[in-house]
């Protein structure tokens, strides 16, 4: 026996398309394109990735500083608060000079 529910079935595969595209989609985000500029930045050491206060667990445990190579993208995709996620990306300015 068939139901409409059966159709259901190509939605994990869709679901997979999407999030390969979420890539692309990511690179041209204003998250993305202020983490290029800080990354081309030479003055700029690491990225931080900075939480308000009440952010969520998966916010929380992003948070920290990070080697400009290997910056986590935004907005944190397991983000629980209910507002959304607003994790941003920092600055950490190598600005000590003799
Ligand atoms: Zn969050």
């Amino acid at each position: 026996m068939t139901s409409p529910l059966d159709r259901k079935q190509t939605v994990p595969e869709l679901a997979f398309q999407i999030k390969d595209r979420d890539y692309e989609a990511w690179a041209n985000s204003p998250a993305a394109q202020a983490l290029k500029r800080l990354q081309a930045n030479p003055r700029v050491k690491y990225i931080v990735i900075a939480v308000p206060p009440d952010a969520c667990p998966a916010c929380d445990d992003l948070a920290g500083t990070y080697p400009k190579d290997q910056v986590p993208m935004l907005p944190v995709a397991f983000c629980s608060h209910p507002l959304g996620c607003r994790a941003y990306y920092m600055p950490y300015l190598d600005d000590i000079y003799p």
